[in-house]
């Protein structure tokens, strides 16, 4: 099964109209189940317009009170699902009331992938972690039965912890590797979990989620939900995709679920503009626009002449300059890919350490140089054989 998406994208997360009125030629977008309800006339209008539509069924939200209880995650036709030990224990319960209404609202709702219902846990020796392999045995299972369905995506949930033990992601990579599942699914989706922060996070764990990436992306479609920039590095890697949400709350967390999206990571959404050359938003509190001199000539920004001062433009300022920053490694090679994106990390740390040094800025730039040092290290990586795979060809050179 070839890969659906051949160069590696960006894609938006729906939030409201600023897809919509970007103008960018998104192959596709993402939508949270529950958002349907919220926003769903605007959703109609924006899939008019991007026919393709990932819907992320958001399961996980299951097991936090604070999301199962919102009035929209409860129009979701698997929201009474709460008793978590049930749907581990109770194989009948499980497919009734989850696995095949998960599929059914996807399918309903023209959804472009399927994705199998997944939990979120930290540890990948627990029953939550087993029962996704289950779920997602089911969730094809079942699609064989039918005709014609969209293709299966497999969700991993995994938690930023589990990304600093090689052993561990080693695990996860022959988990989902293993058939019956790496034959019938046309790719992996990635849910990033508990509080992964791609600027906080540190080496280990960065290489951990690259060399799943990695090894995954062999000749699977890699869609990692939901990064910033460092959603850039692992395109180059081998990811097909990363979402990501104009203005904010760029790293999926279990406080995003927990709580109003508004103020993620103390995040004023107001006061944060995106600055592509430093891969990050910077803060209006910490440098203004003249400070900087920065100018832009977006259509987002055009009207404005400098940044726009409107949130709505902001944020299509947003969607345009994350889509062209891609777009600048379209039809290379990987390695070109790499080599390039390298550079760009490059000038991004000698630009951030210029205002820390020259306006005293509170910017971060450590993250940039780890981000960096990855992709070198990913230069040399292989695909790893597996085991029986490997045995074959010892036997045929013995
Ligand atoms: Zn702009």
């Amino acid at each position: 099964m070839a890969k659906l998406l051949s160069e590696p994208t960006f894609i938006p997360k729906f939030l409201d109209g600023a897809i919509l009125s970007s103008g960018v030629g998104f192959s596709h977008f993402l939508i949270d189940a529950h958002y349907l309800f919220f926003r769903s006339e605007l959703f109609q209008q924006t899939r008019e317009q991007f026919p393709s539509v990932i819907i992320d069924p958001v399961t996980h939200g299951l097991q936090f009170q604070n999301t199962y209880e919102k009035p929209t995650f409860q129009q979701l036709p698997y929201s009474s699902v709460t008793d978590i030990q049930r749907v581990i224990s109770d194989p009948t319960y499980r497919l009734n009331s989850l696995v095949v209404p998960v599929i059914d609202f996807q399918v309903t709702n023209q959804a472009a992938f399927i994705i199998a219902p997944y939990l979120c846990t930290d540890d990948v020796n627990s029953t939550i972690f087993s029962n996704n392999l289950t779920m997602l045995g089911e969730t094809l299972y079942i699609l064989n039965g039918r005709d014609s369905q969209p293709p299966l995506l497999a969700p991993i949930c995994i938690g930023g912890n589990v990304l600093r033990d090689r052993r561990l992601t080693d695990y996860i990579i022959d988990c989902y590797k293993a058939e019956p599942f790496h034959s019938a699914v046309q790719g992996y989706f990635i849910i990033m979990v508990t509080d992964f922060d791609d600027r906080l996070a540190d080496e280990d764990q960065l290489l951990g989620l690259a060399d799943i990436t990695y090894q995954l992306s062999q000749d699977k479609d890699v869609i990692i939900n939901h990064l910033g920039g460092f959603g850039e590095v692992l395109n180059a890697i081998g990811a097909s995709a990363f979402v990501s949400s104009p203005g904010g709350g760029e790293t999926f967390s279990l406080k995003q679920l927990q709580q109003d999206s508004k103020n993620i990571r103390g995040r004023n959404h107001s006061l944060w503009r995106y600055v592509p050359e430093l891969f990050d938003y910077i803060s209006e509190d910490l440098l203004g626009p003249e400070e900087i001199n920065y100018r832009c000539d977006c259509a987002g920004c055009a009207n404005a002449g400098t940044f726009p001062s409107v949130y709505a433009a902001r944020k299509i300022h947003f969607l345009i300059k994350r889509m062209a920053a891609i777009q600048l490694t379209t039809g290379m090679s990987r390695d070109e890919k790499i080599q390039n994106l390298i550079q760009r990390l490059s000038a991004a740390e000698s630009l951030a350490r210029g205002y820390v040094v020259n306006l005293g800025a509170d910017i971060k730039v450590a993250h940039l140089t780890k981000w960096r040092r990855i992709l070198e290290i990913s230069r040399g990586w292989n695909y790893q054989q597996d085991d029986d795979e490997l045995e074959r060809l010892l036997q045929e050179l013995g």
